[in-house]
């Protein structure tokens, strides 16, 4: 059953409250196009007070043990994991992916914070021997200090918790300025932080207009770290914001997946899980498998039997238990992707499946499959961000490799084959952050998450996220 969508507020000094002047955006659920809330916007004063807000729960929250944050952060993952239904419920009114697809998110969000709040008892030091006898030297791990997080509107909960959850493990507090256009999902996630006896001011929450909040909070004294998850551009952007204040920055940025599927490639096994994975919510993912790379003699045969497993797939409102496709998350998309399609079918491309908004009620989009698109198409080169496939064919493994390395996006690959020697040629030539051979298995807390070159810098996950939020001080001390 969907619950009432409630407004959403600001977040600040422990303090729910609206805007300084009142104003709202409304949120729209992209599975009926109407309005079903509306979300409160930050002004700069309200920002002025968020980022003081966030330098005394600083404060308050470093000088806390490792271990009484460790068990604020897991009890707020069970109040998560006790709200599952009604935050999904949310998550899917506002964002459109099928409920259960909501439900795996906070539950991931759980798991992100238990692995993070143990990460944060083993930020550990050196005691480095001395030249000199009765010298000692130690170099220690100090929290950076109050971060600002951006988060956008594919994965609510999960983009934020994945910033929030490091950097309170770091002994850090941060401000979250979550998506406008899905916010009551972020902001059940921080109170269940809150809920869970997290201290007011340790985490802020502020939406509004995010040019405005972004260049406000880098530029603010008070914050010490910037966190991003977006496109590339924006990404761009705002690391010269943050380069400009000297401030360390981590960039979660776009991506144009390949997958490299080798002639002697188990196909049940890279059909069964790449259909899935493409058309999770709606392909709106960063790491979404988007150039598939086939070795000639299975083309044909992959393509048919990618496309036969996509036409099973229902899109429907994510409520509808049937659903495997919701909406896209915004009215921005489905023209976004028209473009592409149409760009790529001018250029020669062929539409084998899908390609066509459906309905006029709602931002639905048949998942589509496209073979044949040269490489000046746009959609080869810009990352589509929705439920669309591009299969084309390739001579030998030697072309697949060069056109996987072809773009300046390097964040996520995927790969099938059985021949070690090819699997050890994609692993060591393909350049990117993350790849996945013969299954999926990316993004769990515990390994690391992040690009290369414009998918960013910086990791979101695994024993190296934690550095980033945290300083090194040394000291040499003669006794
Ligand atoms: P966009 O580039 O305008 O916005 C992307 C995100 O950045 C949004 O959450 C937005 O609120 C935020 N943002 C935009 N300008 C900002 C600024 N100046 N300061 C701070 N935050 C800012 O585009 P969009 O239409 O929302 O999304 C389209 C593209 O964004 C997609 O095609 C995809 O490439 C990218 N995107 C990537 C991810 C990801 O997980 N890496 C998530 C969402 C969107």
């Amino acid at each position: 059953m969907k619950p009432n969508y409630p407004d959403t507020f600001l977040f600040i000094n422990g303090t729910w409250r609206a805007g300084e002047t009142g104003a709202t955006i409304d949120v729209i659920n992209p599975a009926t196009a109407t309005v079903i809330g509306t979300v409160a916007c930050a002004t700069p004063a309200d920002l002025d007070h968020a980022a003081d807000a966030a330098a005394h729960g600083f404060d308050i929250w470093r000088k806390m043990s490792p271990l009484e944050r460790s068990a604020l952060m897991r009890a707020a993952a069970e109040l998560l994991r006790a709200r599952v239904e009604p935050i999904a419920a949310l998550m899917t009114q506002e964002q459109g992916k099928p409920l259960e697809e909501s439900r795996i998110e906070i539950r991931a969000a759980a798991d992100i914070i238990d692995w993070f709040a143990e990460e944060g008892r083993r930020t550990y030091g050196q005691l480095i021997p001395a030249r000199q006898a009765g010298v000692m030297q130690i170099a220690v791990k100090h929290p950076i200090g109050p971060v600002a997080a951006f988060t956008p509107w594919n994965f609510p909960i999960n983009q934020a918790v994945r910033k929030i959850a490091v950097a309170l493990a770091a002994g850090c507090s941060v401000i979250v300025k979550a998506p406008e256009e899905t916010p009551a999902a972020p902001a059940e996630l921080i109170r269940a932080f809150a809920d869970a006896g997290v201290p007011a001011g340790v985490i802020g929450l502020v939406f509004g207009v995010p040019a405005q909040i972004s260049e406000h909070l880098i530029a603010h004294r008070a914050i010490r770290k910037i966190s991003f998850t977006g496109s590339t551009p924006v990404g761009k952007l705002l690391a010269g914001l943050a380069g400009q204040q000297m401030k360390p920055a981590t960039m979660e940025l776009g991506g144009h997946a390949p997958v490299l599927v080798a002639a002697d490639a188990d196909l049940d096994k890279a059909i069964g899980q790449m259909v899935g994975h493409k058309f999770r919510n709606a392909g709106q993912v960063c790491i979404s498998p988007t150039r598939f790379l086939v070795e000639e003699p299975i083309f044909e045969s992959f393509v048919e039997r990618f496309v036969v497993a996509t036409n099973a797939l229902t899109v429907a409102d994510g409520f509808n238990p049937d659903s495997n496709i919701g909406p896209l998350a915004n009215s921005r998309r489905i023209p976004a992707i028209e473009a592409l399609l149409q760009d790529a079918t001018a250029q020669g491309a062929r539409i084998v499946t899908g390609g066509k908004r459906i309905g006029n009620t709602g931002w639905f989009f048949a998942p589509t499959v496209i073979t044949d698109a040269p490489v000046s198409a746009r959609i080869m080169n810009e990352e589509p961000f929705g439920p669309v496939a591009i299969i084309n064919r390739y001579q030998d493994i030697d072309s697949m490799i060069e056109e996987a390395n072809r773009l300046d996006y390097g964040l996520a690959s995927y790969a099938y084959a059985r021949d070690h020697a090819t699997i050890h040629r994609f692993v060591d030539e393909v350049q990117v952050g993350m790849m996945s051979v013969n299954h999926v298995g990316l993004a769990l807390p515990e390994l690391p998450f992040g690009g290369i070159r414009d998918s960013g810098y910086g990791t979101e996950g695994g024993s190296e996220a934690i550095n980033a939020y945290l300083d090194t001080h040394f000291a040499t001390i003669k006794s």
